[in-house]
């Protein structure tokens, strides 16, 4: 069985002498693990095509669950990430997120959606990368069913919020009078940081990023998304380590 699909390389490891294989994210197939014949041979469509965080048309042969690519050709390298290691690095992490969170032959448009939107972003610094790390990291989430309740007070309902706290274990929000004594692990949000969660959570498709935010609220911003992935997820990431080792 032959089909076409566009993918996102996740990651890609050497095999054999001129192989690699690919954790692709497609747009119709999901996450696939794909043979990519001849991605080491100097010169190849499919070298260009088979490199991590390359946006490629992949024609697929399938076989008993297994799949081959033979043919690629190249929609979107993200040239502006691959010339600085800070952004490779975050792209490194994005991709690492997408290879936790979608599991194999399951439909994730959505996510793969994201991820372009995120890395086209990056690349041509359209907004900072903290910016765009907090919205892909909350949005990603949300997108695998993981959404915190941002509009309203866990406890109380109220959803005028001054002083709210945002506990990244639970995924709830609560007002400055309901927050529990403890705090432990909550962020401590301002107006903008809250309204941009507000915006990431319920934003249509494309328009997740599009919002302006003060340094100092991006900053409460990206830690509650940061440690709300971390604690859903209950894992650390590497290339997040990394990142922040070079940025
Ligand atoms: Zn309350």
């Amino acid at each position: 069985m032959f089909v076409t699909v566009k993918g996102l390389v996740l990651r890609q490891v050497r095999y054999k002498e001129a192989d690699r294989i690919l954790t692709l994210l497609t747009d119709t197939e999901g996450k696939l693990t794909v043979k990519a014949r001849g991605a080491l041979r100097k010169g190849s469509k499919m070298a260009a095509a088979s490199q991590d965080l390359c946006y490629a048309e992949f024609t697929l042969f399938g076989n008993r669950g297994k799949w081959t690519a033979d043919e690629a050709s190249t929609l979107e390298q993200f040239l502006g990430l691959r010339e600085d290691i800070a952004q490779l690095a975050l792209g490194a992490y994005f991709a690492e997120m997408l290879d936790t969170v979608c599991p194999e032959e399951q439909p994730a448009g959505g996510a793969l959606q994201l991820a372009l939107n995120a890395l086209y972003a990056l690349s041509r610094g359209i907004y900072t990368p903290e910016h765009v790390k907090a919205v892909f990291e909350l949005r990603l989430l949300c997108l695998e069913g993981f959404q915190p309740e941002v509009e309203a007070c866990g406890v109380c309902g109220r959803t005028e919020m001054d002083g709210a706290m945002f506990s990244p274990a639970s995924g709830m929000t609560h007002c400055a009078g309901c927050a529990p004594g403890s705090a432990g692990a909550s962020v401590a949000l301002d107006g903008p940081a809250l309204a941009a969660l507000r915006h990431i959570v319920a934003a249509p498709a494309k328009k997740e990023f599009s919002f302006a935010i003060p340094e100092d609220s991006l900053e409460r911003l990206g830690r509650a998304a940061e440690l709300f992935a971390r604690y859903q997820l209950d894992r650390n990431f590497y290339s997040l380590d990394y990142w922040k080792s070079v940025k």
